[in-house]
């Protein structure tokens, strides 16, 4: 049988670091319809944060955009939120995805932000094109 939208939500704003807490709180306000439990709370959070700090430092390079989250909850218990920039775009996917991977200069980033969206997510699912933008859709079902 397949599952049913029980709920959805849709948020835009542009590409400052202070929108990551916005969305990161936004995100787990509307998730707690599902009464999660800590563990799972923790890291829809860290998801989320992950997600969007990308889509400002890498998709954006710390110029301004939009970036888009909208969250689906289903009668099933599962959870979908999907995160969407207009920026660079991701060259090569798979790549990307390797934990330790980054292609951050700085010395501060350890390449580990897919990695950790993997473990919150039953499946993770990225489409990107260069020059066009990156979505990234996480789908969790709640204990
Ligand atoms: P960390 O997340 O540990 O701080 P990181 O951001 O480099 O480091 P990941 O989040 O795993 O690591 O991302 C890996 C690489 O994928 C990034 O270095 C970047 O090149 C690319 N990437 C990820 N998200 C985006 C995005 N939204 N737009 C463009 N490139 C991206
Ligand atoms: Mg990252």
């Amino acid at each position: 049988m397949k599952r049913k939208i029980m709920n959805e939500m849709k948020l835009c704003f542009v590409s400052d670091s202070r929108n990551e807490s916005f969305a990161r709180y936004s995100v787990t306000a509307f998730a707690a319809q599902l009464d999660p439990n800590m563990e799972e709370l923790a890291d829809i959070r860290t998801a989320v944060s992950e997600a969007v700090t990308n889509c400002i430092v890498h998709g954006y390079r710390g110029r301004s955009g939009k970036i888009t989250v909208d969250a689906k909850l289903f009668d099933d218990r599962s959870l979908k939120i999907r995160i969407s920039d207009r920026g660079c775009g991701i060259e090569n996917i798979d790549q990307a995805m390797q934990p330790l991977f980054t292609t951050d200069t700085s010395g501060e980033r350890g390449g580990m932000g897919f990695a950790i969206m993997q473990s919150f997510s039953d499946r993770l699912d990225v489409n990107s094109k260069p020059g066009r933008g990156t979505t990234v859709t996480m789908t969790k079902k709640l204990k």
